[in-house]
């Protein structure tokens, strides 16, 4: 008799148990409460013969598109029904903040909103080829989507895609992340509860190296969109040029924002709070180097301090400023890294380690100066709440450093002169540059990276794209 909490794998409509089980603990105690069954391979051969049926049937693709919006806003209604269950169970999986776990539920319902507004408008266009021939293009679904999930924000990143591709008339496998996998099953409840057809959306939480990879080799796999870690995401891109499956990659990021002489304060410090305290810094777009003018260092890496030490640390469901991080093994990666770059001449201002006196995965917020910009530090992604201050004289000089490293997914620019703030944000390399609000924009605005961060867009109208591709049909006419 097992007490602990059990979930399942949904594929082909009906969930779906395993002789094995993987354990799911709650970061705020390092407890195991959960469990849930481990997707076996033949679990993913089901789950994408079960797509691939529905893609052979046509059933999202030949229906009107006014059935499949019908679809995507009752999805999005069931989510919003589930919200405060779903939310629980990913505060306590994930570590997050409550308030943080309802806003992703909150997010993921929006998602599915926002691209059924657009599931009836994915028009073609008319090509004039004179009037010997009448030409137009059409948006055709890729077929089977698989969608790999990382933890950080699983049911957000997951409805991010799920929500396009289904509107365009795709069928979905998604791998959930073996860390915190529990609350995307709430996704899937949704789409069962709103009458999605049965292999329309299978989910399964396996090992990332044996099913993940299952799938990104399998025959039937159409489309790969894959979020997660740089590493991951180029072994994925190996495998996937075997059959040149089309793939967005959504990777990791070590974004810099612009601090001018010029800034407001407030702003900046408000950014800050978010930029990398948010969800214990385990953000790909988060603010992991505040690059300040000298004239403005001193002050700023006071009041970002003061800040630091002011967060109040605790289980996600008090809705801490700081809530702890995913895992035993991301915490002992974060602290490492700190004492790296301590050791390598870093000064910590604040704190550099983990917690004391806890089971909990906690890491105390740390802000690190005298930073050597070739270190690891200033150059690879934490993936925890731990900021880098570091000063600069001109305005090349700021635009040099936020641009040197491999990455390239957002980056910021603080300045009361918006001509200024324009000019530097139009120099800097990624997908997206906040201007005065770190994380300005929502789920309208495109997002994705260059360089190492990856490619594809994900988000806004232009996300929709990545889940369809163009069809040309050109018609000889008979001479009259
Ligand atoms: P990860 O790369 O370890 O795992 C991501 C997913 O890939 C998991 O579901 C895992 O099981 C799966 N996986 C692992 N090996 C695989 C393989 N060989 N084939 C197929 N799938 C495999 O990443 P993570 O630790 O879960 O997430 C953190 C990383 O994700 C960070 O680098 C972060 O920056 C990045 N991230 C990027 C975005 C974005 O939108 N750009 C968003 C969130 C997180």
């Amino acid at each position: 008799m097992h007490t602990l909490e059990r979930y399942y794998n949904y594929i082909d409509g009906a969930w779906k148990g395993a002789d094995t089980f993987i354990k799911i603990d709650d970061p705020a105690s390092g407890e195991v409460y959960a469990e849930i069954a481990e997707a076996s391979v033949e679990d993913a051969d089901a789950a994408m013969a079960a797509a691939q049926r529905c893609v052979a049937a046509g059933t999202l693709s030949s229906v009107s598109p006014a059935q499949r919006v019908t679809w995507l806003l009752a999805i999005a209604s069931e989510i919003k029904a589930l919200t405060e269950d779903a939310a629980l169970v990913l505060c306590r999986e994930n570590g997050k903040s409550l308030e943080v776990a309802r806003g992703e539920f909150e997010e993921a319902a929006r998602y599915f909103e926002y691209y059924a507004g657009m599931a009836d408008k994915i028009e073609g266009t008319s090509i004039p080829l004179g009037n010997d021939y009448i030409d137009f293009t059409s948006y055709e679904p890729m077929g089977v989507s698989v969608q790999i999930v990382p933890w950080n924000f699983p049911p957000s990143i997951c409805a991010r895609s799920l929500a396009p591709a289904l509107a365009a008339g795709n069928a979905v496998v998604i791998k959930s992340p073996e860390i915190s996998p529990l609350a995307m099953t709430f996704l899937a409840t949704a789409c069962q509860r709103a009458g999605l057809p049965r292999g329309a959306i299978n989910l399964l939480c396996g090992k990332g190296s044996v099913v993940g990879a299952h799938l990104v080799k399998h025959p039937n796999t159409n489309q790969i969109v894959f979020t997660g870690s740089v590493p991951t995401g180029q072994r994925i891109l190996r495998d996937a040029a075997e059959r040149a499956t089309p793939s967005v990659m959504e990777l990791g990021g070590k974004s810099a924002a612009i601090v001018h002489a010029d800034a407001d304060i407030e702003q900046v410090i408000d950014s800050v709070q978010a930029g990398i305290f948010f969800n214990a810094g385990q953000v790909c777009s988060a603010m992991s180097r505040l690059l300040v003018h000298r004239s403005r260092y001193d002050d700023i890496v006071e009041r970002v301090c003061k800040l630091a030490e002011g967060l109040s640390i605790g289980p996600g469901i008090e809705n801490p400023g700081l809530s702890p991080l995913v895992s035993r093994d991301q915490l002992e990666q974060v602290e490492a890294m700190c004492q790296r770059a301590i050791a390598a001449g870093a000064t910590c201002v604040t704190g550099g380690e983990r917690v004391s006196g806890t089971n909990g995965y906690f890491m105390q917020p740390t802000v690190l100066i005298d930073v050597a910009v070739d270190s690891e530090i200033f150059q690879d992604e934490v993936f925890g709440p731990v900021l880098v201050i570091h000063p600069f004289d001109t305005e090349d000089e700021a635009v040099a450093l936020a641009n040197g490293t491999k990455f390239g997914l957002v980056a910021g620019v603080f300045d009361i002169y918006l001509d200024r703030a324009l000019r530097t944000a139009r120099r800097l390399r990624g997908g997206q540059v906040f201007i005065n609000e770190w994380f300005a924009g929502g789920i309208e605005t495109p997002f994705g990276g260059v360089g190492l961060s990856g490619f594809g867009r994900e988000k806004g109208q232009e996300a929709l794209y990545s889940y369809v591709q163009t069809r040309n049909i050109a018609i000889r006419l008979k001479d009259a």
